[in-house]
């Protein structure tokens, strides 16, 4: 019975091998359970986990594999418990985790990501059913709840989808490290997906922010467009020398290698370095953290309860990601450019227009 085309519901694109080539799958999603939430999905951002899962960079992408966890969408249904909370037609969002235990310590201070049962991610995860997950590059999706976020009254759908993930990913240590102290100085290392909201979010805290970048070409679009007070290209050794101990705050959201010896002798006392790129190697010496009592943090996604948190600053302080709309049928192109970094500075893809069962 599970084969029943009729059954098979909700259209997806998929990839098929580590090719990571997407294209049209029909499956089916559980039913809506007491405490789920449906949403018809209107969008969906390209985060670049999407090219590291499709493409099985990290050798555990089970196939077929529907990627995406930035999700933003209509609630079309809801379960009998969570009348209070959400109702038909409201708009909310979902981000890179669907379920936890909700039991452990963890769970209970809305760490839900670090669930001591482990979270389990948006797509490629085994839910508590046993079901593999599948993302929002489909028609509609079914969470638990507690997972799903209120969109705030007349923030716009695309812009809020790369929040889901990119903004709560720079949101949680900003917060955690206490960056929300005007007149601080922050540096962002790497003007990507994340970047970019790092530097929204560090200028609507008050912070004096630089970014630090390898192109000299997207110094006008930091200053300008992002809000930037600096721009300085790293590999200026004369430039950074004269930043030395100039800085409360980093963060490196770059994926390449960076000098980490360098950027720590940028940090004043105390100072923290929070990551949530992932270059290949974190390579220091040990007295680079040493001297100056320097901290360097990691960082993934965020719990539940800063996630709307981050929803609601970004709605009261008018923060919107820059995005590039595309339909579904451009997805595998906005890949390879999201591989090769020809993209300011996030993809969206427009499902509701674009991805149709009836088509
Ligand atoms: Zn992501
Ligand atoms: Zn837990």
């Amino acid at each position: 019975m599970a084969s029943s085309p009729s059954t098979h519901n909700c259209l997806g694109w998929a990839a098929r091998d580590p090719s990571g080539v997407l294209s049209p799958y029909n499956f089916s999603r559980r039913v809506v359970g007491s405490d789920d939430v449906s949403l018809d999905i209107a969008y969906c951002g390209i985060c670049y986990a999407d090219v590291i899962w499709t493409r099985n960079e990290g050798g555990t992408s089970k196939y077929p594999l529907v990627p995406g966890h930035e999700i933003v969408g209509i609630v079309k249904e809801v379960g009998s418990n969570v009348i209070q909370r959400f109702k038909v037609g409201d708009p909310v969002g979902v981000g890179a985790y669907v379920n936890s235990c909700r039991e452990c310590k963890n769970c209970n201070e809305y760490l839900e990501i670090e669930c001591s049962k482990g979270a389990v991610p948006t797509f490629d995860g085994i839910d508590a059913d046993g079901i593999l997950t599948k993302g929002g590059y489909s028609t509609y999706i079914v969470v638990h709840q507690r997972y799903c976020y209120k969109i705030p009254e007349n923030y716009p759908l695309a812009s809020a989808a790369p929040l889901l993930c990119a903004g709560i990913t720079v949101y949680t240590p900003m917060m955690r490290h206490n960056m929300n102290q005007p007149g601080k100085s922050l540096g962002v290392i790497g003007l990507g997906g994340l970047g970019h909201l790092a530097v929204k979010f560090g200028k609507a805290l008050g912070l004096k922010v630089t970014v630090f970048s390898t192109s000299i070409s997207k110094k006008e679009e930091a200053l300008n467009l992002l809000g930037a007070d600096n721009f300085v290209i790293s590999s200026d050794q004369q430039q950074m020398m004269a930043l030395s101990k100039s800085f409360d705050f980093l963060i490196n959201t770059a994926s390449g290698d960076i000098p980490f010896d360098l950027y720590l002798s940028l940090l004043k006392t105390a100072g923290v370095l929070a990551l949530v790129g992932f270059p290949k190697q974190v390579k220091f010496s040990p007295g680079s953290l040493s001297f100056g009592m320097k901290s360097i943090a990691g960082s993934i996604t965020g719990g539940t309860q800063l996630t709307q948190e981050m929803l609601e600053f970004c709605a009261s302080h008018k923060i919107y990601p820059e995005i590039e709309i595309v339909p579904i049928q451009y997805v595998n192109e906005a890949l390879e450019r999201l591989i090769n970094k020809d993209i300011k500075y996030r993809f969206v893809i427009d499902i509701g227009s674009s991805l149709k069962t009836d088509g």
